[in-house]
């Protein structure tokens, strides 16, 4: 049997494809406008919360404003106040570019690390909550769509003597038992032991004893209830770095974190190589760049960066990738408002290779109030189909919390 030409080209049936035509390039047309957006302000709010929480709005002529947060350091609003005129009249929804430009424009100012990145990362934040309200989508789904729809949190824990073993293993067991989680973190750079000299980095034997004694007791009384990660906080020598992860073997932590100070990749190699003890490192570098060595000469067994301080969501997916590439999981590295935290968990969504999100404010009391909705419940952030960062500031507790001196932004 032939192919019946008449059929293809029946009439009614090329009436119908011009109308289909109409109605898609409608559409495209509708599309185009709502693309058609321009950032009008940029402004910061500083919270004192238990770090200074530098809060980032971006305003658009399409009456859609949007949130993001930068991590603490000095000079931050003022950094971001230097960059407002090189986004004014930008598209919004060019986040990848309009990154690249503030990091070309800032490299006077030092776009390559330190406050510099940490301002851009408040503003990539804000533009991925923009952008997702104006396509009416999750920032998940501009990061790709979802591996989870709920992201693991771990609970940076603290006693009143964090050199007790027994109050740290006490605490543990509280936040496990009243507060959900199955997710911890203690300080293990804790005084305890003979000490000697804190200059010179070396732990003596008395000293690595005390630590893995808090370890064990730690981990012996949570069980299987949660995995208990510990930081060291660039503490130690390279020795003594090896000797304490080798004497907290036996315990199975989730992680031993930043045991020698972070500039010498040679040596975070060094002494992931010799241990079975997980090492994390990955919060004081900057940028995919910053944290390439970490990842490519597989010196750490956990990359740890730290979202709103890195270089922002894009950035903190891009290093997840690479990452991923060498099969190293993500822990990221946390103590943000839940602005910032709500950054971290969608991008948690949207790779592969995440571990946790860290959650540093649980003694606060008011964390949760800077916004309306849930973030964190039973240990975990549910993911859902809210636009944008999906979360609602609370302006009233932004207010009673601002910095001393400090200006609210504008409500929208
Ligand atoms: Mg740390």
């Amino acid at each position: 049997m032939g192919i019946d030409y008449g059929q293809l080209h029946d009439p009614n049936a090329d009436y119908t494809m011009r109308e289909l035509s109409e109605e898609t390039m409608e559409l495209t047309r509708s599309r185009g406008e709502t693309r058609d957006v321009s950032i009008t302000d940029v402004q910061t709010t500083m919270i004192d919360g238990n770090f200074p929480w530098t809060l980032v709005r971006v305003y658009t002529d399409a009456g859609v404003t949007g949130t993001g947060e930068a991590y603490w350091g000095a000079g931050v609003p003022e950094l971001i106040e230097r960059m407002r005129p090189f986004l004014i009249g930008e598209n919004p929804l060019d986040i990848d570019r309009l990154y690249e430009h503030l990091v070309q424009k800032m490299s006077g100012e030092g776009s390559i690390a330190g406050v510099t990145v940490t301002a851009i990362s408040g503003i990539e934040i804000a533009l991925h909550d923009v952008a997702g309200k104006i396509l009416d989508v999750p920032a998940y789904q501009l990061l790709g769509g979802k591996y989870r729809d709920a992201v693991r949190v771990y609970c940076d824990c603290h006693t009143e003597d964090e050199a007790d073993p027994e109050a740290c293993a006490t605490e543990a067991e509280r936040v496990i038992e009243e507060l959900g989680y199955s997710a911890l973190k203690f300080d293990l750079d804790v005084p305890g032991g003979r000490e000697t000299d804190r200059a010179n980095r070396h732990l003596t034997d008395s000293q690595i004893d005390h630590k893995a004694e808090i370890v064990r007791t730690v981990t012996e009384r949570v069980g299987d209830r949660a995995d208990v990660a510990f930081d060291c906080h660039w503490s130690f020598s390279v020795g003594s770095a090896k000797r304490l992860a080798r004497a907290v073997e036996e315990c199975d932590i989730w992680w031993l974190e930043d045991p020698v100070p972070p500039e010498n990749i040679d040596v975070q190699r060094e002494v992931s190589r010799v241990t079975t003890t997980p090492i994390a490192a990955g919060e004081n570098v900057y940028r995919k760049h910053g944290q390439r060595r970490l990842i490519e000469d597989q010196a750490i067994d956990i990359v740890a960066p730290d979202l709103p301080k890195v270089g922002g969501m894009r950035e903190t997916r891009k290093i997840a990738d690479l990452a991923d590439s060498f099969y190293i999981p993500v822990a990221m590295h946390n103590v943000a408002s839940p602005v910032a935290t709500m950054a971290g968990a969608h991008v948690g969504a949207a790779i592969p290779n995440v571990l946790a999100v860290e959650y540093h404010s649980y003694e606060l009391g008011w964390w949760e109030d800077l916004v309306e909705e849930t973030v964190i419940d039973n240990g975990m952030i549910e993911m859902n189909e809210r636009a944008g960062l999906g979360i609602t500031l609370d302006l009233d507790t932004v207010a009673e919390h601002m910095v001393t001196g400090e200006t609210l932004f504008d409500p929208a």
